[in-house]
């Protein structure tokens, strides 16, 4: 995390963040957790975890990748298919809002992967995508990703 990060997203909120990430809960509290990261998590174009992901520092249960795109499961999961669908070079892409004419390619890119991912988990009945955007979107991660959810019904209009 860059000093610029650290000085707008303080260690309490950081490890908030960190403990909603790490701790798999489909109830309430885990909705508002989700809640308290995306507005603790400040906007920014530095490094994130999915860095670390894309260059295997970290560990993830990769489900595909290409040249241009990664997908894996995310670690706390929202429904029984939740995959995260990411660029392997964000070039701009913190989120869908900073999307440019550039971006085009990329962007049918992920949706793509999406449909073939749903086929690929077996969720023919259905399936829901979503690009959460900026604090109100609940976004805590400022590098563009697609979440894949499936396996379950959903339900409209989302919280
Ligand atoms: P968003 O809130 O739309 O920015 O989504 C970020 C997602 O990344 C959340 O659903 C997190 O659970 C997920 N996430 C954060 N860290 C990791 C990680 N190390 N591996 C997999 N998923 C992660």
């Amino acid at each position: 995390m860059s000093d610029n990060e650290n000085i707008k997203c303080p260690a309490s909120s950081r490890l908030t963040v960190l403990r909603s990430h790490l701790s798999p809960d489909s109830s309430s509290s885990a909705m508002a957790s989700e809640k308290e990261a995306a507005l603790a998590a400040a906007p920014s174009d530095a490094p994130t975890i999915f860095d670390k992901i894309i260059k295997k520092e970290i560990p993830a249960n990769v489900v595909y990748e290409d040249d241009k795109v990664l997908a894996f499961r995310d670690i706390a999961p929202q429904a029984p298919t939740h995959i995260l669908i990411i660029p392997k070079v964000k070039d701009g892409l913190t989120g869908l809002s900073k999307a440019e004419e550039r971006h085009f390619e990329i962007l049918g890119r992920l949706l793509y992967t999406a449909k073939l991912l749903a086929k690929q988990e077996g969720l023919e009945d259905g399936f829901r995508v979503v690009i959460n955007d900026g604090p109100q979107g609940c976004q805590s991660v400022y590098h563009i990703h697609v979440h894949l959810l499936g396996g379950r019904q959903m339900n409209w209009p989302p919280g």
